[in-house]
């Protein structure tokens, strides 16, 4: 299970090859530049990405101006998957958080290989399945649980998505993981750094212990993870991989041969 973190989007792993074939031939390998828009609210989805590394957030952006997230997708899933509910236009807005990598494919290439694959018909619900899950516990923790118990859950979120125990955060993605001002965010991370969760902080970096986080954090991170991983369990257990992540990365090399991008670095070991 571990090993398929390394090698690309957990996703596409879990897919058997003949499946992943069907995509792998559209994929293009495009960089995630940190605070790049994927898709707007209200916009059409007008592309499919599937990441191998880096942090996506999507976001509600109210009236207002003010923003709020209400969930976070890294390698373990994809952005733009609704839109194989039928043809919409994206309800929130998704924003790269963490610098990475994507296999990037339109909706239309998307929709002919799901046509001819239950397998990826199965992944595409489980993954609907997880967010909506990421969504609802997200939901309830903001109504119910402190903002330092938050911010501590989010950091922990993020960790899982990146290597290493320095996140590449800024306060304003803090901020808008927890629609919160920016006072409000010097004054919780002040009060981590007291209770030890958060090691030291800079500009666009925090340094966090994820021992003590863990034990900062609500309920939420474990109870959220236990049912977002039973999901995703249920459904590989119904088609196992045979060997889909060495058919993935090939693929993937494949694309960045045809496709010539900047500093595409493939997928990197995590450390927990
Ligand atoms: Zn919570």
């Amino acid at each position: 299970m571990e090993q398929r973190t390394r090698v690309g989007n957990r996703l596409l792993a879990a897919l058997p090859p003949a499946d992943l074939d069907l995509l792998v031939r559209h994929f293009r390998l495009v960089e995630l530049e940190r605070d790049a828009v994927l898709v707007r609210s209200g916009d059409p989805i007008e592309r499919i990405y599937f990441p191998l590394s880096g942090l996506v957030a999507f976001i509600m952006d109210m009236p207002s101006g003010q923003t709020v997230a209400t969930a976070v997708v890294g390698n373990e899933g994809a952005v733009g998957v609704l839109t194989t509910l039928g043809p919409s236009r994206s309800p929130m807005t998704a924003v790269v958080r963490v610098a990475g990598t994507a296999l990037q494919i339109s909706p239309a290439q998307f929709q002919a290989a799901l046509e001819r694959s239950s397998a990826l018909r199965g992944a595409v619900q489980t993954l609907i399945r997880a967010l909506m899950a990421q969504f609802q516990h997200v939901a309830a923790c903001n109504a119910l649980h402190s903002v330092t118990a938050r911010l501590a859950r989010w950091l922990l979120e993020v960790h899982d998505r990146v290597d290493g125990k320095i996140l590449p955060v800024t306060q304003d993605t803090l901020s808008e993981l927890l629609g919160v001002r920016r006072p409000t965010v010097t004054h919780v991370v002040s009060k981590l750094r007291a209770s030890g969760g958060i090691r030291s902080n800079r500009r666009s970096s925090i340094e966090i212990d994820r021992p003590r986080l863990e034990a900062a954090a609500c309920e939420c991170y474990q109870l959220m993870r236990r049912r977002i991983d039973l999901i995703v369990l249920t459904e590989e257990m119904k088609s196992p991989p045979l060997g889909a992540e060495a058919s993935l990365f090939a693929g993937a090399d494949e694309v960045r041969r045809r496709t010539p991008t900047r500093g595409a670095s493939g997928q990197r070991p995590r450390h927990h």
